[in-house]
């Protein structure tokens, strides 16, 4: 079974209402004819009625940055699984390194939000990745699995077919140092294998795996020439709607 490739951006916190439609309108103009790609925009919660909006009708799809384990409560500043539904959206990101970073969230919590995301028709993106020290101490390998050993506890097989997986590692976001395509793709390939041992042998053909990290217009097409990368998750190149139509129209 072919996998479809992924081009997502990931917009952070930035775009207001209005600045997020106008980029999602120059995005379909600009992409509405690409077939065989899914295209996938995370614009900020505030944005994400307004944007369903636009992209309603056409192939591009909505995500949500991050998402809550529970239904609802007394969760300050958290948004719900049902929340990101009602606005529209078909995919929550999990885990990504600046929540990991900046906001104390671990495996454990990757965890609970996973198997939340799970219980719905949302599809979860995990991000995993290793720091500089730690690629540099020859740890990457560890770290990679470990994350995302914890990230799946007690999850089945079954839960596997639906999960997609972004491989970020944190010296590549944001920096301008995209991993060379076969540096990314040694990791890709070391997920893949895990993956079929860990969990089904039919899992490593159908899970798509995707490199975050400074991919940008020029150097997309290398990264996925690449055997096991699957997609694209992408946060600054992704701003621009030219830049992501590019990105969005690499095979063209
Ligand atoms: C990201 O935020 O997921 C990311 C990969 O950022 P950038 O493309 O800017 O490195």
């Amino acid at each position: 079974m072919s996998r479809k490739p992924i081009i997502s951006g990931n917009w952070k916190m930035f775009k207001t209402r209005q600045e997020a439609q106008q980029a999602c309108r120059g995005i379909v103009a600009g992409s509405s004819d690409v077939e065989g790609v899914e295209a996938i925009v995370f614009p900020p919660f505030t944005a994400l009625e307004a944007v369903s909006r636009v992209v309603e009708g056409t192939s591009l799809r909505l995500g949500g940055q991050n998402v809550h384990w529970e239904e609802q409560g007394a969760f300050t500043g958290e948004i719900s699984v049902h929340m990101l539904l009602d606005c529209g959206c078909q995919y929550a990101l999990i885990g990504h390194s600046e929540r990991r970073q900046f906001f104390g969230e671990n495996d454990e919590s990757v965890n609970r939000r996973l198997k939340a995301v799970l219980a719905t028709s949302l599809i979860p993106i995990v991000c995993v990745g290793e720091s500089l020290d730690q690629r540099e101490s020859g740890r990457a390998r560890e770290v990679v699995l470990g994350q995302l050993e914890k990230g799946f506890n007690e999850l089945t097989a079954k839960d596997l077919f639906r999960i997609i997986i972004a491989y970020e590692p944190l010296w590549a976001i944001g920096t301008g140092r995209t991993a060379t395509p076969e540096t990314a793709q040694e990791v890709h390939y070391m997920i893949r294998s895990w993956l079929g041992e860990r969990f089904s042998a039919d899992l490593p053909g159908q899970t798509r795996i995707l490199y975050g990290g400074s991919v940008k217009p020029s150097n997309v097409r290398d990264l996925m020439a690449q055997d096991d990368i699957d997609g694209a998750l992408v946060g600054g190149a992704s701003l621009d709607p030219e830049s992501f139509v590019k990105l969005i129209r690499y095979q063209c």
